[in-house]
């Protein structure tokens, strides 16, 4: 830097960097107190049986209505809670949401009861107490644990060793294991070697691919698998009337995506 400095030099450039981490830091903090307040609101996703049209289940996905923001997408947030310790409350917030809507689902008489799916950040799967923290809010609602499933992306299941130990710890209480995102990260098939995860979930990249040969064999190879690994097999971002119709034909079960439902409000689940 050259200029003299006569005290009136013009305040030190922001650099992208520092705009950035200026962001991250008041998303932060707003975050830290939408947590607070109970901002943060869990939508339930529909999961069709493709063969009966019958809801099976629910994905549970968090949202954050910011309010001058609006809606955050947690794409956005849940990366940024994961950086720092906010991970930790918002999981355990989002479960025990899920075994509330559980409970108004079963008071409103839904028979047989949904399964809800809950999504996993790195932090709860190194957390050894998560498992019997989860039992905790089922028992204290006398809710059975087939009905809990907990979702694992591809890429999470690379980087946590611990997942091998979650997996039969889940199992030996009854609890549900999915497999989410398959297709995408390191795309390694080493994981369905070891690993006994009771659902697989066919990330959407491989749907939007349906419109092709060569994605609806690759599409047919995955519910084989599935089929004989004893899985069973979602596919997900399902938009289309077609691509459901590939995906009843080569024998896929389950089906999620805006053809079947948009992420609702509890409310709107109760009125259908
Ligand atoms: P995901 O678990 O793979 O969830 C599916 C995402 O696809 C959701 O995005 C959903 O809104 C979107 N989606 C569903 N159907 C369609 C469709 O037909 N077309 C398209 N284009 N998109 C569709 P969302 O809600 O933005 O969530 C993004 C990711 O954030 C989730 O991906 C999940 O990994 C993570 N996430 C969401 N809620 C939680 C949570 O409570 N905890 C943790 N740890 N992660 C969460
Ligand atoms: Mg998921
Ligand atoms: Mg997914
Ligand atoms: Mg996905």
């Amino acid at each position: 830097l050259t200029g003299e400095a006569d005290g009136f030099d013009a305040a030190p450039t922001m650099q992208p960097d520092d705009a950035y981490a200026l962001d991250k830091i008041r998303l932060e903090s707003d975050l830290r107190a939408a947590l607070d307040r109970k901002e943060l609101e869990v939508r339930l996703q529909p999961i069709e049986e493709i063969v009966s049209g019958r809801i099976a289940g629910y994905e549970a996905l968090v949202r954050w209505q910011h309010p001058e923001r609006g809606a955050v997408s947690p794409a956005e947030f849940i990366r940024l809670a994961e950086e720092t310790s906010l991970i930790v409350p918002i999981g355990d917030y989002v479960l025990a949401r899920v075994c509330d809507m559980l409970v108004e689902l079963r008071e409103r008489g839904r028979k047989p009861l949904p399964f809800i799916a809950a999504n996993l950040s790195g932090r709860q799967i190194d957390d050894p107490g998560l498992v019997q923290r989860i039992l905790d809010l089922l028992h204290a609602r006398d809710l059975p644990p087939d009905k809990l499933k907990l979702e694992v992306t591809e890429s999470l299941v690379m980087d946590h060793a611990r997942i091998g130990d979650l997996i039969a710890h889940c199992h030996s209480v009854g609890m549900p294991v999915a497999l989410d995102d398959f297709g995408t990260g390191y795309s390694n098939l080493g994981p369905l070697l070891t690993l006994n995860f009771d659902q697989i979930k066919l990330d959407a990249s491989f749907i939007k691919a349906l419109d092709r040969p060569r994605g609806v064999a690759m599409v047919g190879v995955i519910v084989g698998m599935a089929r004989a690994l004893d899985c069973d097999l979602v596919a997900e971002g399902v938009e289309t009337r077609e691509q459901r119709e590939i995906l009843h034909r080569l024998g896929c079960r389950y089906a999620q995506g805006w053809l079947v439902g948009k992420p609702l409000s509890l409310g709107d689940v109760l009125e259908h």
